[in-house]
């Protein structure tokens, strides 16, 4: 009898395809197929089989099985389970899971090697090639410029079968991890945290510990034990350690190599096509048991997942905002439970959505609260900037000045953090007072002095600094005001024109190799001063390092959303936990306007237990997350009258739930992005809600029509 193949396709479609089954193709659940799709073919996966009943109409056939590895079940589970929470067609998660599948595989590798055929004749020329040619050459050319001879020479050695061209396929294995070696003995609590993680995964089943110890406590150590646990309870075992940052990748991946003298499979936006579909193929056959990864390693097709960790789990940059809306480590908590797997949450600093699964036992909660050794937490001083203000048109206050002073003549290093791109975050016309916008969106545009360039950070445009204000065109009236790391970089060069400076942000550095020379710069003490957004403020283990000063303390303060206290306490504690981490004593000055604050109180006393109690409480009472559920609508478009009147379509369409309260629409506080107007709903729902089963009966009452875009954010963390 003939069957049935439902097809789920990378696009932007509800529901999988209906193709017929080809004779004799023999389909399974998870196998890569080629489909017809209007006149192209559509790279999918089987995603269902079922007998035909005779009544169907014709369905087009299969093309094709890709001769790729299939996705396992659970891999195909979690990308429907993660569409259905996500309110997103399943197509998005499937073309994130596939993008490694469709990436080139690395061309096999070319060598001239000699076959051991004697030449008929044995010229000067051809007895060199034959000297040099066992040292591994790839082309012809290469071969003769080394034996120094002409082309012709290797030609007619080939033709007469002395020489021959190999081609040598990529090898698709990893390195076996060596699971004989051994960590670093650990210290008591570290070693009581490791116990008990291994009791957990030896319990088997889906189970998440919070890995909670402050910076420099020892948490990596305690995690690469619990990995090793994981690989020597079973072969198969395949473990996935996520990370925030690419910059941090590299740091980490050198400590699994020290640990198990195999490197793992590296995965993020920056690795190279050939050995993206080498990862990804290794990990669908189980060649590939160790992944350390940015957020998208998640949609690997992991064979025998039976261990995640999460490092840094309260990172924001764990959302991602566009395309496939998702909580990466949320989602990592859901694969786990698909996976029947452990699950590891690490941080310094965690989440009050972790902090508060911890409290309520859902979480095994294991505490580090010592740094490892000798090393303590920095002391850390506020400076109230009202006090002690900085000259005019400075932004380092003279108590700053003066530890980085102290801290320069002592040969130490210093941090300085403010985290905020380029020169300046406004340019203003001094003669008529405008400021410098992006053409189409609403958001000032911010100065770039390495480029020379206003750039609108939101959406990437940018043009040259104008001679003239675009205005009034008075000339040279162009003023750049507040900082940026650039400014800070500038006045440190001018305090301290002896000492080696560096600017440490996205747009200094061209790529993630500069990125990780800088910071070996950095360990290895070739740097006096590192200015740094957040992207150099996490992680990182700089020896050298004692002093941090965070320039703009408040910066994350305002504009008040939801998780605006939360996340300036967890940056702050991070960028100040960078100090002293090894023998010398930190310290860390935090520039603020507001001492009195909560956030810069419990950063001060160094309680986070204060803050976080306190933050939970008000969490409570307002019934927001991690005590109720948000969702926000974006509805977007290029005519404000067809947007308003779609928006008041949506509006009306908003199902009544009991638990569930809609608020908007609200123009959003970005009110024009690319040309686009914005408009946006807050939902707000109790936890006991179905929220994505709301949302999505909410989205299929009120399509919109072709020129607007509705985009749904389950738990937003941006309000814009
Ligand atoms: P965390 O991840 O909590 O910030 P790390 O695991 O990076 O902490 O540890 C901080 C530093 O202390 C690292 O250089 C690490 O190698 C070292 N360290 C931690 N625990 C031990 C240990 N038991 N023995 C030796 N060195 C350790």
């Amino acid at each position: 009898m003939s069957r049935i193949a439902s097809i789920l396709l990378p696009l932007p479609l509800s529901e999988a395809f209906d193709y017929s089954e080809p004779e004799g193709m023999d389909l399974h659940v998870g196998d890569q197929v080629a489909a017809p799709l209007g006149s192209r073919l559509v790279h999918g996966v089987v995603a269902a089989l079922r007998d035909a009943d005779g009544g169907n109409r014709p369905l087009k056939p299969v093309d094709a099985r890709i001769d790729a590895p299939p996705l396992p079940p659970n891999a195909l589970e979690f990308i429907q389970w993660a569409a259905r929470y996500a309110v997103s067609d399943p197509g998005q998660p499937l073309a994130m899971a596939l993008r490694g599948a469709r990436a080139p595989k690395a061309k096999p590798a070319k060598v001239i090697e000699i076959t051991g055929l004697t030449p008929a004749k044995l010229t000067a020329a051809r007895a060199q090639v034959l000297a040099v040619a066992p040292q591994g050459f790839a082309s012809s050319a290469d071969l003769a410029r080394a034996a120094g001879v002409s082309p012709g020479v290797i030609k007619g050695l080939i033709e007469e079968g002395v020489l021959a061209l190999r081609l040598i396929e990529a090898d698709p294995r990893f390195p076996e991890p060596d699971l004989a070696l051994a960590g670093p003995e650990l210290n008591v609590s570290q070693a009581a945290a490791a116990t008990e993680l291994k009791t957990m995964m030896a319990a088997g089943g889906f189970n998440v510990a919070l890995l909670d110890g402050i910076t420099g406590s020892g948490k990596t150590e305690v995690y690469l034990e619990a990995v090793h646990a994981a690989l020597a309870a079973d072969p198969d075992a395949q473990v996935l350690v996520l990370l925030p940052e690419i910059a941090l990748t590299q740091a980490v991946i050198a400590r699994f190599e020290a640990r198990f003298a195999a490197a793992p499979g590296e995965w993020h936006s920056d690795i190279a096509p050939p050995q993206r579909r080498k990862v990804w193929d290794g990990v669908a056959t189980g060649l590939c048991r160790i992944v350390v990864g940015a957020r998208s390693a998640l949609f690997l097709p992991f064979r025998k997942l039976t261990l995640v960790i999460v490092d840094e789990e309260h990172d924001t940059s764990y959302k991602q905002e566009d395309g496939f809306i998702y909580q990466a480590r949320d989602l990592a908590v859901a694969r786990a439970k698909i996976e029947a797997a452990s699950v590891i949450l690490a941080s310094a600093t965690p989440s009050l959505e972790s902090l508060r699964n911890a409290e309520t036992g859902r979480y095994r909660w294991l505490r580090l609260t010592a740094r490892h050794g000798v090393a303590r937490l920095p002391d850390i001083q506020l400076v109230d900037m009202r006090a002690s203000p900085p000259a005019s048109g400075f932004w380092l206050s003279p108590p700053l000045v003066e530890a980085l002073k102290a801290t320069y003549a002592a040969g130490e290093q210093s941090l300085l953090f403010l985290n905020r791109r380029g020169y300046a975050p406004l340019v203003l016309c001094k003669a008529c007072g405008e400021r410098m916008t992006a053409p189409d969106t609403d958001s000032w545009l911010v100065e770039h002095r390495y480029s020379g360039r206003l750039v609108c950070h939101l959406t990437g445009f940018s043009m040259p600094k104008p001679a003239a204000c675009p205005h009034c065109g008075a000339l040279d009236s162009l003023v750049s005001i507040g900082p940026g790391v650039e400014r800070v970089e500038e006045e440190a060069k001018a305090l301290f024109p002896e000492a080696r400076i560096a600017v440490f942000s996205s747009d200094t550095l061209w790529d993630a190799r500069e990125a990780r020379n800088l910071i070996a710069a950095m360990e290895e003490g070739q740097l006096d001063i590192l200015v740094a957004t957040q992207a150099a403020a996490k992680g990182h283990n700089f020896p050298n390092l004692t002093l941090v000063g965070v320039v703009d303390a408040d910066l994350g303060l305002r504009g008040g959303d939801l998780r605006a206290a939360e996340r300036t306490y967890q940056l702050l504690a991070q960028a100040t936990g960078r100090a002293g981490r090894k023998d010398r004593p930190g310290r860390a000055l935090l520039q603020t306007y507001a001492p009195e604050h909560a956030v810069m109180q419990a950063l001060q006393a160094q309680d986070r237990d204060a803050f976080t109690t306190a933050e939970l409480h008000e969490r409570d009472m307002a019934g927001l997350p991690p005590f109720g559920r948000l969702a926000a609508l974006i509805i977007s478009g290029p005519d404000p009258m067809a947007l308003e009147a779609f928006v008041q379509i949506l509006a009306q369409a908003a199902p009544n739930a009991d638990g569930v309260q809609v608020y908007g629409p609200a123009d959003a506080p970005l009110g024009l992005v690319r040309g686009r107007r914005r408009k946006r709903f807050l939902v707000r729902a109790d936890r006991t809600v179905d929220l994505s089963a709301y949302l999505a009966a909410w989205r299929a009452r009120a399509r919109p029509p072709a020129a607007i875009r509705l985009a749904i954010d389950v738990d937003p963390y941006s309000f814009l």
